[in-house]
């Protein structure tokens, strides 16, 4: 990832233009998705769940991480006018002003930690980006749906298929997803927060589920019980990009407090 510039000048957006990626026609954010969508094969999620899943690495405090992700620009994002760090701030702070409980609101501030995983080398289309499931057919739902067919698993007699490898109402549980910051925070969290945070975590960037509707097949009663919450906590990650910079120094006492109640010591990753 390329180093965050000291200072940009980012001034707040009207809602409708988030995620506008024609508008914007950054060509770094169309690159990103040919990667991605090329290299995100059932294969690629084993073998990185495999390297990461044991949690191994290193122990590092919420605040360590945060500070890390400070020095990172996501390329997948067409909305970029802050720095990670306020975003995770911002994303907080839109939800404890709309009255959510703590253990939401402090999802709000760690649900792109995941993003360390760029300490480790891996590429953005690897870390970032929207999410989707491996192992069954891409949904033509998918931003830039085209790249899929330089995916290996386009032609795989199995993977290729609707269902894939899944029965119909398996549970996303049941299901891998393609490979970034969402699965790999669920794992370092799982044991810290309810399971209405851990989908908000798990699925914020499966836009082809929780906003285009696809891959219904795949889920499973708890699944539609949980999307309201995945739905709720997308629109706070999304739209607090039009709120204005947060006072992050300021307000850190009230975080540090926050982190410390539901993350007392450091995180396994
Ligand atoms: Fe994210
Ligand atoms: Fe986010």
């Amino acid at each position: 990832m390329q180093p965050t510039p000291a200072e940009r000048g980012g001034t707040p957006k009207p809602a409708q233009s988030f995620r506008n990626f024609a508008a914007e026609e950054r060509s770094s954010v169309r690159e990103f998705y040919r990667q991605n969508h090329t290299h995100q094969t059932f294969d690629f999620v084993q073998e990185k769940k495999r390297q990461y899943l044991g949690l191994d690495r290193r122990r590092m405090s919420v605040w360590e991480a945060l500070e890390y992700l400070d020095t990172l620009v996501d390329d997948s994002d067409p909305d970029v006018d802050f720095t990670q760090i306020e975003h995770a701030v911002q994303t907080a702070e839109a939800i404890r002003r709309a009255g959510q409980p703590r253990w939401l609101i402090v999802t709000g501030l760690i649900h792109d930690l995941g993003k360390i995983l760029c300490l480790w080398g891996e590429p953005q289309w690897a870390v970032v980006g929207d999410t989707f499931p491996v192992g069954c057919a891409f949904s033509d739902t998918i931003v830039y749906p085209e790249f899929f067919d330089a995916n290996p698993d386009r032609q795989h007699p199995v993977y290729s298929t609707p269902l894939g490898i899944y029965s119909e109402g398996v549970g996303l549980d049941h299901v891998h997803m393609s490979w970034g910051h969402d699965e790999y925070i669920y794992h370092v969290v799982r044991e810290h927060l309810p399971t209405e945070a851990l989908y908000a975590l798990r699925y914020h960037s499966f836009y082809p589920w929780h906003r285009e509707g696809a891959y219904d097949e795949l889920t499973n009663a708890q699944d539609r019980e949980m999307l309201r919450w995945v739905k709720a906590f997308n629109r706070y990650d999304l739209y607090s990009k039009g709120d204005g910079r947060p006072d992050v120094s300021g307000l850190r006492p009230y975080y540090e407090a926050l982190v410390d109640e539901f993350f007392p010591g450091p995180l396994n990753w």
